[in-house]
């Protein structure tokens, strides 16, 4: 297993995760262009937005003056929120995962809690495919309750349990597939099924599943 660095991230230190692959690796589920533009526009844009933030809110602080605290406190829960979950999904994808299956561990940790692999995808879809506007779908592991849960998060900002540790995420703003399949984002979350990176998946639970939180 490998060390974490558990030095904090200061204020303003966020960086911008590398593409694990080019932009058009992923095609043609997903195109180029919205690789580039998600990847080095938009996310970029959100890492530099709560860089911004948080040093605002070290001069807050230095100020004492907390008039526009609850557009601060709002700025780092959805910039922070959109930096997390793109960067787990950047490595949930990957070409040469297509059609793959999630193996032993996976599939037996999934059918555990969720009775069986297909009523899990099922649920993962339906409730990806019924975000209302912008949202995610997220598979997670929760450390205090010790299992997966599939949730459906309309404002990444809102709607968590806390706790919850990503490790499969879905992107359904239209951003993430405009481009390609305009308006119909029920194909685009069936096509973009087929690009999940399991290994990665296996990973992100394995480490979630490692994290230490009281349990009540
Ligand atoms: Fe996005």
């Amino acid at each position: 297993m490998e060390m974490y660095n558990l030095a904090p991230v200061m204020p303003g230190a966020h960086t911008l995760p590398p593409l694990p692959y080019p932009y058009n690796d992923l095609e043609p589920v997903i195109d180029a262009k919205t690789m580039e533009i998600h990847h080095d526009k938009l996310h970029k844009g959100i890492v530099d937005a709560l860089n911004k933030a948080e040093l605002a809110l070290v001069e807050v602080r230095k100020q004492g003056n907390y008039d526009f605290i609850k557009y601060w406190e709002n700025e780092i829960a959805f910039l922070g929120s959109g930096h997390i979950l793109h960067s787990v999904f950047w490595t949930n994808m990957a070409h040469a995962a297509g059609g793959e299956s999630p193996g032993e561990y996976l599939t037996n940790q999934i059918n555990q809690y969720f009775g069986s692999f297909s009523a899990f995808k099922a649920q993962f879809l339906a409730a990806t495919k019924s975000v209302e506007g912008s949202g995610w779908g997220v598979l997670g592991y929760h450390p205090a309750f010790r299992h997966l849960e599939i949730l459906q998060c309309e404002k990444f900002q809102n709607l968590t349990q806390w706790g919850i540790i990503p490790i499969l995420v879905c992107d359904v703003w239209e951003h993430a597939y405009f481009l390609k399949y305009y308006q119909a984002m029920d194909q685009y979350v069936d096509a973009w099924w087929g690009l999940i990176n399991w290994e990665d998946v296996k990973k992100r639970l394995i480490e979630a599943m490692e994290a230490k939180l009281p349990l009540f």
